[in-house]
């Protein structure tokens, strides 16, 4: 039994399913919910660890993320990252420009090559920049999420549930004995207070920020905790129309990115200490950001919170030997992911992480279970990446046969077939058919979002929508990149809710627009 269903929850049920276990998932809240619905959107090599010398982990980074981009070449896409040097800065423009070739190298020259950049050409490429504090910069290439992070994590939940993992969100573990050699887990619904019980070998806690919170309530001793360090980003109107990431360095000296969402620019992020998990965007945190990146840019007026359509706020959390918290330095502890494994308990933990390195932590949580003396059956067995090239063929066919081949989503333009494959992978093909056999099952539902009413038909089937928030800020991005009153409004939102809560689509609404 796996509980959590954030990236590393769901690639460990997606692993284990995927492999032949019995497998049960479950999240107090919604699939990715909490850390996982907060991040940058980035696959990245974490090009900044090289500066505290930890080229292991870079490199290790890298060689996931390449593997990410190879496995879902849809999804996990290549993106510029183009870095401004501020006269100055602790370390000089032609020691980074070298580091940055130096993780290209590390990256197994996987991406583009690395540039540097004279500031008339940073001026060329993005007049929007502001650098007359600037000696020049450089261009480096990393990946990010087209959609977002908490859709790539759907994806590996729906991938473990068409493998059999029996999976539910909104059901909350409340505690655990170990009777028999067997786990028996106390559960509750969260939306009708029932509870349940569950009996599992093995017990993966995969709770984020909680694991430590679960582990006590477990009585589970660990040689590792977290830690937490918060982060923020504000979503704001496009700042450069460039599919490109500006990066920054932030008056407290650490990379500040500019990053691309649909019609967004989403900025941030800051590193605070924290103590607890559950954290809002505080007044100086917003200011923190809009300070640094109004400084950077030549804007016709700065930015302020007037423009931001929304925010996203999460905590790392970060592995630390017990006993080791109070005398680390912050800003040096590593951001490395340990899987414990408690083998008299038959218990596994997983601390820290990153969406980058989703796959390897699904691969070590199969190991720890084969090292607890569960026998895997199909121990090889792919659980990850995009279907087979051919069912794309086959789906660039029907659409060229259905004369869909050069249709295109309404709002963004994109390709429908690219949009669609990217999504909904195998599903993509019967969506061509519903489109084909009724003609409004192609058209967007929502005004100003590009959400087609096949595409919610399928949401509502297939994508385990308890509240309106999971389909707004998780299944789709629409609550990042519209604003609130502007969705209130929108036409189309009462039609879409009818789709996916039928009866309850009312109450669904009020309850979302109530909070
Ligand atoms: C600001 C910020 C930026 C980041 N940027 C990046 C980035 O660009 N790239 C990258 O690779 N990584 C990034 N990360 C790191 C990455 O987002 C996290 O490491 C990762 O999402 C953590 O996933 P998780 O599954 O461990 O935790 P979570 O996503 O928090 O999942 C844990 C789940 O457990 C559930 N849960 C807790 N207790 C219970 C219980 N008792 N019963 C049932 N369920 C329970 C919670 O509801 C939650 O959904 C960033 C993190 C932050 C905060």
């Amino acid at each position: 039994m796996v509980v959590g269903g954030g990236i590393n929850g769901a690639v460990s049920a997606a692993c284990l399913a995927g492999r032949g276990l019995k497998v049960a998932l479950v999240d107090r809240g919604d699939f990715a919910g909490f850390t996982s619905q907060e991040s940058s959107n980035l696959a990245w090599g974490g090009i900044k660890y090289m500066e505290s010398l930890e080229l292991g982990l870079v490199r290790k980074l890298c060689v996931s993320r390449n593997h990410l981009i190879r496995s879902y070449p849809s999804t996990v896409r290549e993106i510029r990252f183009l870095a401004v040097h501020p006269r100055g800065f602790r370390h000089g423009l032609w020691k980074l420009v070298l580091g940055a070739f130096l993780y290209w190298l590390l990256g197994s020259f996987f991406t583009k090559r690395p540039r540097h950049h004279g500031v008339a050409s940073l001026a060329a490429t993005e007049p929007v920049l502001d650098l007359s504090a600037s000696d020049g910069g450089f261009e480096y290439s990393d990946a990010y999420l087209h959609d977002n992070d908490a859709r790539f994590v759907w994806g590996f939940i729906r991938r473990a549930l068409d493998r059999g993992c029996a999976g539910a969100n909104y059901v909350e573990v409340t505690g655990a004995t170990r009777e028999g050699g067997v786990w028996r887990v106390s559960a509750r619904d969260v939306e009708t207070s029932d509870a349940l019980t569950i009996h599992a070998r093995v017990l993966v806690n995969a709770c984020g920020p909680f694991v430590d919170a679960l582990n006590e309530k477990l009585g589970t001793k660990t040689r590792f905790r977290h830690v937490f360090s918060k982060g923020i980003h504000l979503l704001v109107p496009r700042i450069t129309p460039h599919e490109r990431v500006l990066t920054f360095f932030a008056d407290d000296g650490r990379p500040f990115f500019v990053i691309p969402m649909g019609a967004r620019s989403c900025i941030g992020t800051t590193d605070t200490p924290v103590d607890q998990p559950i954290t809002t965007p505080t007044d100086d945190d917003r200011r923190f950001v809009l300070d640094n990146v109004n400084k950077r840019l030549t804007l016709e007026r700065p930015l302020d919170m007037s423009d931001v359509v929304a925010e996203r706020c999460g905590v790392r959390p970060l592995a630390v030997a017990v006993g080791s918290g109070e005398s680390t330095d912050w800003m040096q502890l590593s951001r490395k992911h340990v899987v414990e494994v408690d083998a008299e308990r038959k218990q596994v933990s997983i601390f820290g992480g990153k969406l980058t390195d989703c796959l390897n932590v699904g691969e070590e949580v199969a190991q720890a279970i084969t090292d607890l003396g569960v026998a895997i059956p199909r121990p090889t067995a792919t659980w990850y990446g995009e279907p087979a090239p051919a069912l794309h063929d086959e789906l660039l066919q029907k659409a060229a046969q259905y004369g869909l081949a050069e249709a295109k989503s309404p709002k963004t333009g994109e390709l429908l077939t690219a949009r669609l494959w990217r999504r909904y992978g195998a599903e993509a093909l019967r969506m061509m058919d519903d489109i084909h056999a009724d003609p409004r099952m192609g058209e967007a539902v929502i005004d100003g979002a590009d959400y087609l009413r096949c595409e919610l038909e399928l949401a509502a089937e297939r994508e385990m929508i308890v509240e309106l928030d999971d389909f707004l800020r998780r299944r789709s991005k629409i609550a990042l990149v519209m604003p609130r009153e502007e969705l209130e409004r929108a036409e189309g939102l009462k039609e879409a809710c009818h789709i996916l809560f039928g009866d309850r689509a009312e109450q669904k609404l009020n309850r979302y627009f109530s909070r």
